[in-house]
């Protein structure tokens, strides 16, 4: 990565991150549940509306804390995008679940929420969605299927923070959400979480499962004069340093958020107004949805231009990465009998993500833009 002039993501500092980790340090704990960890729930409670929610050491142990809270075990079914990061199935396929994959709409790597019911068993134990580059799924749909079927959401929102449905902040219609503070996200803490429990009923057990299943968290607030081991459970819970320096990043949130949206609208505009150039598409963002500006990507019309232009694009010293490969077509996926899911397919080989941090100017933006466009027009000729 150190070889490009533009990586494609950049970790940053924005304000207190380096003076509240030598808080954290000077105030003698720096395991998980001290000063700073609760800053961040409160900021999570009080600033950004959430009842309840847990930090957590990455989303991928959020959505292993939702899998061990459903009770998911071997022969239970969970519906799930196949477009998606391997955490999404790992979670679930660690309790034993068999992993039933749908394919995206083929305009957006969103999972195709009219092909869920289609998928859906007397062993279907969770339907899981993954609110890709930041969109909304159509939570709507997904809802009425749910409560239909009553069957529970998790929503992967790891790339979803601050992004909303009609309104309504991603991660708070599921049962339980998800966030992800990995340094590749809108904020982080180089590796951070956090649970979002929506349903009241799964709070105090989840509080056990993330302090390796003991009723430590109840002992400590002086609700109980002993703790032991009282359930499964596992640590879950991440060191108070990181949570000093992902609580001075909450604390500039509306400014990160407003330099990334700032960045994306960059991007949207200028491909936008040139997709008679050349064949590629731009993110679909619904009417129910906005972008938090978590990624920008274009799909290019086939896997050889997709290949092109990064390595052309690398020849400048500016990084594209692509994407997931179809969970379905892994290596580990054993039932590969499906076949394929066509548009998931075609976003593995297709989609390019350009590169999107804090830190990238809208001069450096605009110069990324200029160079595409030249590329993908002279494949043109
Ligand atoms: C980043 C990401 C994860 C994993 O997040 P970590 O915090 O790195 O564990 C899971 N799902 C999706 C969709 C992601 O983008």
């Amino acid at each position: 990565m150190k070889d490009y002039k533009i990586p494609f993501n950049k970790p940053f500092t924005i304000g207190n991150e380096l003076e509240y980790i030598k808080q954290a340090v000077e105030s003698g704990k720096i395991s998980g549940d001290g000063t700073f960890t609760k800053k961040c729930h409160d900021f999570f409670a009080t600033d950004f509306g959430l009842k309840r929610s847990l930090l957590t050491t990455s989303c991928t142990d959020a959505l292993e804390m939702s899998a061990i809270l459903l009770n998911i075990e071997p022969g239970d079914e969970v519906i799930l995008p196949a477009y998606t990061f391997v955490s999404t199935a790992n979670a679930f396929a660690l309790r034993g679940a068999k992993l039933v994959f749908v394919d995206s709409y083929p305009h957006s790597p969103n999972i195709d929420a009219s092909l869920i019911e289609d998928s859906i068993t007397s062993k279907t134990k969770a339907i899981v969605i993954v609110h890709y580059a930041g969109i909304a799924c159509d939570m709507d749909l997904i809802m009425s299927i749910s409560k239909k079927y009553n069957i529970s959401v998790v929503e992967d929102a790891a790339q979803a923070i601050d992004s909303y449905h009609k309104g309504r902040l991603l991660g708070t219609f599921g049962v339980f959400g998800t966030y992800s503070f990995h340094e590749t996200k809108n904020l982080g803490c180089g590796e951070g979480g956090l649970l979002i429990v929506n349903d009241e009923a799964y709070f105090q057990r989840a509080e056990i499962i993330r302090e390796k299943g003991t009723n430590r968290s109840s002992f400590f607030r002086g609700e109980t004069d002993k703790y032991g081991w009282v359930d499964i459970g596992s640590s879950f819970l991440p060191s108070d340093i990181n949570a000093a320096y992902l609580f001075a990043q909450l604390e500039k949130m509306e400014e990160i958020q407003s330099q990334r949206i700032e960045i994306f609208n960059t991007y949207y505009r200028f491909f936008e107004s040139r997709m008679d150039l050349a064949p590629y598409d731009i993110p679909h963002i619904p009417a129910y949805s906005n972008s938090n500006g978590h990624m920008f990507y274009l799909v290019l019309s086939s896997e050889g231009e997709r290949d092109r232009l990064i390595s052309e694009m690398k020849k400048l010293g500016i990084f594209l990465a692509f994407h997931y490969q179809s969970l379905n077509k892994s290596v580990y996926f054993k039932d590969q009998s499906k076949g394929n899911l066509r548009n998931c397919d075609k976003f593995s080989d297709c989609l390019v993500r350009l590169p999107l941090y804090f830190d990238l100017s809208i001069s450096e933006v605009n110069m990324i833009c200029e160079s595409i466009i030249k590329i993908l027009c002279d494949g043109e000729e």
